[in-house]
């Protein structure tokens, strides 16, 4: 395809603004689908994604309109995902930024609009659900012009769901998006943008081409990797999989190459061609890093290989996250995984239990910490709070810090404020938008990866939103704090603790635990230590019979689903010592109340 008849851009909005339903409509406007093909939202495409109504893995699509080739990238819309989001921007010379008509701007749009301005992208507002009777267009195109600083006057008025502005949208891609620039007589260079496991094709692979032109039978080289393979296949979705010839500057679209594993396809590498490579790669290129890391053992001990098998199929189509094993005293064998971060570690976590039907023990996340030992005795960085060397050891601990920006309401704001402060945050800014207050705050990622985004969820009923970054280690008091049941410690639970907040932390959890943990025929203390020294117990009292009576604290349906097992005779528990503890308590306990 000629370059000038290329429009290559995403859509940039905040989750739920209506992001998938305009792209449906794009493609439905298009004559992509039939009406009856579009039954499902056809970008998110995983169970998950839609259940939480987040996109995860970002998807193209190739539309034609009036003459011309529009590819519409999705982006995945949560922090976790930020690497990948940058890497699909970068293959676009524009967004579209849908704000939904009736909330206005929010801190996600924020952070990913800045990124966009970035790549230099021309950006198209579109106001949507201008169809709701609370739709405010005027109000959020001023807020667009203030807040981001781009000009709103030309937005596109729309509604998804009632189809109303579609293709003045599609008019103003091709009109105000510039075309893709490339040489196609360079040598080979395209970015990969994305890569997935599909049962028919095997690794597929999005690539947006940037000079030169890639096609079946050509050997390619993966700069990054080092790694050749032989293009068996060139094509495109519409949103269907069509096959082409060839893939030329400026276009996007899939291989395939052979390609076993994603983990060798790695996001932000560079393809170029065996024979006649490129001097330089892309710039860009970054190895994914895990940032929070997990235990994940089998709650039925037989379950383990079926746990290998089952971590190790998600791998072949995530390789973002990492595993290795790991033993535990208590646990017994089970493996140390590493996520981009807790939303990541959640999905991971859900598809286990619902897809392979695993039940499991998920001990507290940890962030990585960097440790200098005493004596010149080196350097350690630690995954797991279990490997913490003894504390005379060690001249002083590193944690992760990050950079957060959150938008709330003024009335939300109090509550949000204290948050941050019982967090360890460090105010940098705060300022006023409308009726919106604008808190941008320092945290260690240990006090957010527990329950801090649910918890600001709740405090401002759903209305405030989070975006964050890191922005590196600072040294920090940090110690182990380790939980005993009936004397006995359980590693699982054990994490690590800023000094200032040990004791609430500490309090909370074994507070939280005498909920969780059903009585026994004698009397259970649950104490929170640091080192030898006690600084948080509760005791469950000695009961006589009832042991399945209000033990558990989890929602409904897995209280039922408990039940359920208890009643074949299997109750899932671990027992330690002479305790029992449910397997929900694992996850409940790092909960903070
Ligand atoms: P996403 O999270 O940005 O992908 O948002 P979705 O496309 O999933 O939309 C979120 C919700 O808003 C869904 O319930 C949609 O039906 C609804 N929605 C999307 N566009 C419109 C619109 O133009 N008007 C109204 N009233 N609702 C819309
Ligand atoms: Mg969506």
């Amino acid at each position: 395809t000629e370059l000038s008849k290329i429009r290559n851009f995403s859509i940039i909005a905040h989750i739920d603004h209506g992001k998938s339903t305009l792209a449906d409509r794009l493609i439905q406007r298009t004559g992509g689908l039939s009406d009856r093909e579009m039954s499902a939202q056809v970008l998110d495409n995983m169970d998950i994604e839609k259940e939480r109504g987040i996109t995860i893995k970002a998807q193209t699509v190739r539309l034609e309109w009036k003459g011309h080739i529009l590819n519409l990238m999705d982006t995945p819309g949560h922090v976790d995902f930020a690497y990948e989001v940058s890497r699909s921007l970068a293959a676009c010379e524009g967004a579209l930024l849908v704000v939904d008509a009736a909330q206005g701007v929010e801190a996600q749009t924020l952070a990913n609009v800045y990124q966009s301005i970035e790549h230099d992208h021309e950006i198209i507002p579109v106001i949507n659900k201008i169809d709701l009777p609370s739709a405010e267009p005027e109000k959020v195109k001023n807020e667009i012009e203030e807040i981001i600083g781009i000009d709103a006057s030309n937005a596109v008025l729309a509604s998804a769901k009632s189809g109303i502005g579609i293709e003045e949208i599609l008019d103003a891609v091709v009109e105000r998006i510039p075309a893709p620039k490339g040489d196609a007589d360079a040598p080979l260079k395209a970015m990969l943008v994305d890569s997935w496991y599909d049962p028919y094709l095997g690794v597929v692979i999005l690539v947006r081409v940037i000079d030169g032109t890639i096609k079946k039978g050509q050997q390619i080289k993966f700069m990054a990797a080092g790694t050749t393979h032989l293009v068996d296949r060139v094509g495109a979705f519409t949103p269907k999989i069509e096959q082409l010839p060839d893939l030329g500057p400026g276009e996007i679209g899939f291989i395939t190459a052979q390609i076993k594993e994603v983990a060798q396809a790695r996001v932000g590498d560079t393809l170029t061609d065996a024979k006649r490579p490129a001097l330089e790669p892309l710039p860009g290129f970054k190895e994914v890093q895990s940032v929070v890391f997990c235990g994940l053992f089998p709650v039925d001990a037989n379950d383990f290989e079926k746990l290998r098998e089952s971590i190790s199929k998600l791998r072949l189509n995530d390789a973002s996250f990492s595993f290795e094993m790991e033993t535990s005293a208590a646990l017994g064998f089970g493996f140390r995984c590493g996520f981009l971060g807790l939303l990541h570690l959640e999905i991971i976590q859900e598809r286990l239990m619902r897809e392979y039907d695993l039940d499991l023990i998920t001990t507290a996340p940890s962030v990585v910490y960097q440790i200098e030992l005493t004596h010149g005795g080196g350097h350690i960085e630690l995954h797991n709070p279990a490997d913490m060397p003894d504390p005379n050891k060690i001249e002083s601990i590193a944690e992760p810090w990050i950079q957060a920006v959150i938008y709330v309401p003024d009335e939300y704001l109090g509550s949000v404020l204290k948050l941050c402060q019982d967090r360890r945050g460090i105010q940098k800014n705060l300022t006023y938008v409308g009726g919106r207050a604008q808190a941008t705050y320092e945290l260690p990622l240990n006090e957010v990866v527990f329950d801090f985004y649910d918890r600001l969820k709740s405090l401002s009923k759903g209305y405030a939103s989070f975006d964050y970054e890191q922005i590196g280690y600072r040294e920090g008091d940090l110690v182990k704090m380790g939980i005993l049941v009936n004397e006995e410690p359980v590693d699982a639970l054990s994490m690590i603790v800023h000094r200032s907040t040990a004791e609430v932390r500490g309090r909370g959890m074994v507070e939280r635990l005498k909920e969780l943990i059903p009585r026994h025929l004698f009397k259970i203390p649950i104490q929170a230590a640091i080192g030898g020294k006690v600084i948080a117990r509760e005791t469950i009292s000695a009961m006589r019979k009832d042991v399945t009576a209000k033990c558990y604290g989890g929602d409904a349906t897995r209280k039922r689903k408990l039940l359920e097992k208890q009643k074949k005779g299997k109750a899932k528990m671990r027992e330690y010592g002479s305790v029992s503890i449910p397997q929900e308590a694992f996850i409940a306990a790092l909960r903070m109340g």
